[in-house]
Parts: structure tokens; sequence; C-alpha cells
């Protein structure tokens, strides 16, 4: 029977995606589109992709942006520590490289936000160098195949899943396999309702041929995801809604946000900051999940009969709200605007 590798180089010429917009590009290019595809679905990282690129065509544009112009590009993406770490390491290949992309894997991994796999898939794709990926469906597709028990993201099961993707590396047409894999992966090995009988390696699956195609690889151990609240004050006034810019570490860092307190911390915030208010609404509550807690978010919109003298002083920004959704603000913000230009078609 013919290797692994072999019959999933062979599937992917033929049935592989060979039009995502990132493919038989630059390093640079590829690198971008591994880092929006961690965590992110193709579907959705395209469009943001093609933005991305016609802004920063190259690594020294980025660099040469502000992080502000980076995040609002990212705005909506999620983990922004991406976007921020992708800005950071565009920098360091000015100053330390010249703004040529590193040449080596382990240059690669110095630079901030590109893990083993990272810099392994910019090393097949872009400069056809034999090294081994391991990113989510990639460790899907191998533990099924090879029929690994444990769940993945345990250091055990992920060595051993390290030493088979090194094992079942091809001695050519890396950068095909590569893309086998992660098209094999995206499309056939998915997580739910996988397509075992169109798999290049079906006749070999251990999951396959013993049932446990559902079973593998196993969930990660449950554990509570702790819940906490927070109210988001909308500070309108006239058509202009109030922007205050987050810490650069932490949730959300560097992004702008608006206002944000305790349940009961409200009215202490309006008092401390002399508010005078006109009409005050709550809006619908919702809840926005991070990886770590569950964030649930009560709304509140308050018209101001003027702006507060001693917030402008603090570095907040008043922007209509039009304006305000092309800003880099994170995703549970940009549905509250949305909301409220819908609802009073203000912007
Ligand atoms: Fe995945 Fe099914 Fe192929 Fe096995 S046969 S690798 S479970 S798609």
């Amino acid at each position: 029977m013919k290797t692994f590798s072999s019959r999933l180089i062979r599937w992917q010429k033929e049935f592989g995606r060979h039009d995502l917009p990132w493919q038989g590009e630059s390093a640079y290019r590829v690198w971008l589109s591994e880092i929006m595809l961690q965590q992110t679905q193709v579907t959705t990282v395209i469009p943001y992709y093609l933005r991305f690129i016609q802004s920063f065509p190259d690594v020294a544009t980025l660099a040469a942006a502000t992080e502000e112009q980076v995040l609002a590009h990212w705005s909506g993406l999620g983990y922004y520590a991406r976007g921020r770490n992708l800005h950071k390491a565009a920098q360091r290949i000015v100053s330390e490289y010249g703004g040529e992309f590193p040449a080596t894997y382990e240059h690669l991994l110095e630079l901030p936000g590109i893990g083993r796999s990272t810099a392994a898939a910019i090393s097949a794709l872009a400069r056809h160098e034999c090294r081994a990926i391991l990113d989510g469906n990639v460790k899907r597709v191998l533990a099924r195949y090879l029929g690994i028990d444990g769940w993945t993201g345990e250091r055990k099961v992920e060595e051993s899943l390290w030493e088979h993707a090194e094992r079942l590396l091809p001695a050519r047409d890396i950068a095909v396999y590569t893309q086998a894999l992660m098209d094999m992966g995206a499309t056939v090995c998915t997580r739910s309702r996988p397509r075992c009988a169109n798999c290049p390696v079906n006749a070999d699956c251990v999951a396959f041929s013993s049932q446990r195609v559902e079973q593998l690889p196993a969930p990660r151990p449950r554990k509570r995801v702790p819940e906490r609240e927070a109210t988001f004050l909308l500070l309108k006034h006239g058509s202009e809604i109030m922007l205050e810019k987050r810490p650069a570490s932490g949730i959300w860092g560097g992004l702008w946000c608006t206002p944000q307190v305790e349940a009961e911390g409200e009215g202490n915030y309006l008092l401390q900051n002399g508010m005078e208010i006109l009409q005050r609404r709550e809006m619908a509550a919702f809840t926005h999940v991070f990886t770590h807690f569950k964030l649930s978010i009560r709304p509140v919109l308050l018209e101001l009969a003027r702006k507060p003298v001693r917030l402008q002083q603090q570095g907040c920004i008043w922007l209509e709200v039009g304006e305000a959704l092309g800003a880099a603000i994170p995703s549970p913000v940009r549905q509250l605007l949305l909301t409220l230009q819908a609802s009073q078609r203000i912007s």
C-alpha cells in the first residue's frame, strides 16, 4: 500500500483546495494567513486577509503602521493578541532582518506569536522545507488515522502526535503534502460528520476500521467555565458615542471600548465624572464567550446633557457611530453599535 503522505499528495492535487488567496504567495502572506487561521475558519478569514493585504501589502508597510491601524483591521476576528504580535514581529523583521523575512525555521520561531506549527507551515508552504505542522485540524486527522487515545491538548499526547507528524513527512512535495493535511482536516476529516467514504487514507485508518471515528480525538476534559458580569455604558451625546482605550495588556488590550463598570458601579461612575443624564435606556443583555470565561454584558444607553471635560482629558474619544464601527473595537462593542445604529439611525 502507498504511504500516508503519497496518498495525501495525490488526493490534494485532484481534490484539495487550490484557490485560497494566500496559496503560492510569499512567506509574509503565508504567515499572515496562518496567524489569522488560528482559531478562525477559512471563510471568515478570507475577507479579513484581503483587506489586510490591501492596506499592508508587505512586511515594511505593516511595521510602519500604528498598532491602532493594525487592530482596526483585526476588529471582529477576536484573539487580538494575534494582531498585536503580528505587528511586533513585523517591526522586528524590519529592525533585525532589514525587512527580509527570516530565512530559517529557527529564526522564525523567535518572532512573537510564531510557534512550532506556524513556523513549519511558513517553511513548508513558502520555502518547500521539510517541516511538520500540527495545528488543531492536523491533530484530529492524526489522532483518528493512528487511533491515538487521550485529549490532544495533553502534553504526552501532543508529544506523541509531533513524533508521528515528523515520521510521516514525505521526501518531496512538502508544500502539497502540508496543504493536503490542512485540506483534509477542513473538508474531509472534519470535527463532526467526517466524509470517511471519500478519504484517501480510509483503507488503513484505525478510527475508521475500529468504528471509533466519533470517539476520537477524545474531547477536552470538562471544566466549569467561570462567569463574570459587566455593565457597558454607551455614553451618547448628540450623534456621537464615547469610547475609551483599554490598557495595552489584558483582555481587548489596546482596543477601544465603551466604559465598563461592575453591576453596581454605574451610579458612582456617573457621579465621579459629573455626568448629567437626559435619558437612560437598558439594552438587551447578552453573553460573550472567551476561552477561559463567559462575560455577561448588560448594556445601558445614556444620553448625556454635555460631554464630560474630565474624561476627554483622559484619552477618551467621541466618535460618530459609523466612524466608531471602523475603529479597533472588539466584537461585543461592534454588536452594540450596530444595534444602536439600527434602532436610532444616528450614524
Ligand atoms: Fe478521518 Fe475518516 Fe479519513 Fe479516518 S477515514 S482519516 S476518520 S476521514
